[in-house]
């Protein structure tokens, strides 16, 4: 054997996965074929102090272009509603680098440059054929991202509802003093189907754009060529200059099918693990377990599954109220996401606290206290769209 696991993708969640591992003492190469750490780099770039906590990661000053305050939610008619709580702009490509050297440090053998081709299996592990060339293990981590490749190769479907893949484009803009406001802008409607649009200042003459739909196909440049238009007429802005153009996939409600097999563990954006904190969390418990299997001499699947039951304590219950919400939210008319949102309108929402199931209940004691009668606007759930 070359490695006792071999991590496919250096996602934030590969990453975490490859650095947990090695530091409990399983011999890890993490494969990439980036050039190299954030080389192209990747469009998500911001995050949530609390969702970032989970990780049990100290956020960094080195990577953070701009520091913010939260978050307005604004309605299809222009109401909003504030979350306060620290955010971060992120220089995703020195984000990158601060956690590579973390695995670089924890002695994995980093290999960038280096595509997967196909993963077979053989008696007691695996042989990864790469464009570099085959290298053996006993375990494989798949965090190859959305989309993968490689799960599909190995006969697995790690994401439920492929169908909810928010499909996105986001396009770094310049404009005078655009960067310059401390909260990050959604908003929701029928002019983003199923999910957001998003304007993030980053500082000075900086801004991100983005455009995320469900249900309409992976091109999403039409609703981001209007939501553009729209940005400006809010923002009074006759000119905005586009920097740059990503395009990507978000399995922000799309929830995680099979985690793992026979001596496979599937991570990250690979199996709708969204966002960078979530992701970097479930590489953790991702890592931690493998190494428990490489020391125990167990990578059967009904061992992994101890993952799958880590992951499900945390975060199941989360991410079916976020779908639930969101898809909701993808049925409502733009009428009943104003009714709905009226409800939150100038309470403190940093209040709400616990598990998510109770913070559903502390949300429906809001709604019957300001507004019983928008709970009506909640049976768009019901409807077949
Ligand atoms: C436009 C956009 C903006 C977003 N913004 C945010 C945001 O601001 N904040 C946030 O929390 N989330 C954001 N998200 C969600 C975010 O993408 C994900 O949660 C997170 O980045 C997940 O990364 P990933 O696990 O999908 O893998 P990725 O980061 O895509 O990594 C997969 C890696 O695998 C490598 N790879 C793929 N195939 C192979 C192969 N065959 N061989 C070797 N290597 C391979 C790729 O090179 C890549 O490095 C955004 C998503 C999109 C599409």
């Amino acid at each position: 054997m070359d490695a006792d696991i071999i991590v496919i993708g250096a996602s934030p969640a590969g990453v975490m996965a490859a650095r947990n591992a090695s530091s409990k003492g399983s011999k890890v190469i993490l494969l990439d074929k980036k050039e190299a750490a954030g080389v192209p780099t990747h469009p998500a770039n911001t995050f949530f102090k609390g969702m970032f906590d989970r990780t049990g990661e100290e956020v960094d000053q080195s990577y953070v272009i701009k520091n913010l305050k939260g978050a307005y939610i604004i309605t299809p008619s222009g109401k909003n509603v504030m979350f306060e709580g620290e955010a971060y702009f992120l220089d995703r490509k020195k984000f990158d680098e601060f956690y590579i050297k973390q695995v670089y440090e924890n002695g994995v053998d980093v290999r960038f440059g280096v595509e997967v081709l196909n993963v077979l299996r053989t008696d007691g592990g695996f042989i990864v054929s790469t464009s570099k060339g085959k290298i053996k293990c006993k375990l494989v981590i798949v965090s190859d991202g959305i989309n993968s490749r490689v799960a599909a190769l190995l006969g697995m479907k790690p994401i439920k509802h492929t169908q909810d893949i928010a499909w996105s484009l986001e396009a770094e803009i310049e404009a005078e003093g655009i960067g310059e406001p401390d909260y990050f802008e959604y908003y929701v409607g029928n002019h983003a189907p199923g999910w957001k649009s998003t304007y993030s200042p980053c500082g000075g003459n900086r801004a991100t754009l983005g455009m995320y739909a469900r249900r309409h196909g992976k091109d999403v440049s039409d609703f981001f060529d209007a939501w553009l238009e729209k940005f400006k007429s809010l923002k009074g802005l006759d000119e905005v200059k586009i920097i740059s153009k990503s395009i990507g996939g978000d399995p922000i409600v799309a929830i995680p099918g099979d985690m793992v097999a026979d001596g496979v563990m599937v991570t990250g954006g690979s199996a709708a693990q969204s966002g960078i904190g979530y992701g970097m969390h479930a590489g953790q418990m991702c890592g931690d377990v493998a190494a428990d299997a490489i020391a125990k001499g167990d990578t059967s699947k009904s061992f992994l599954q101890g993952y799958r039951r880590r992951w499900n304590d945390v975060y199941r219950t989360e991410y079916y109220l976020g779908r639930f919400a969101l898809e909701t939210l993808r049925k409502m008319k733009d009428r009943e996401i104003d009714d709905m949102m009226k409800v939150f309108e100038g309470e403190d929402l940093t209040v709400l606290s616990g598990s998510p199931f109770n913070q559903a209940v502390q949300i429906s004691k809001m709604i019957l206290k300001n507004n019983p009668s928008s709970i009506l606007s909640y049976r768009a759930v019901f409807r077949k769209k």
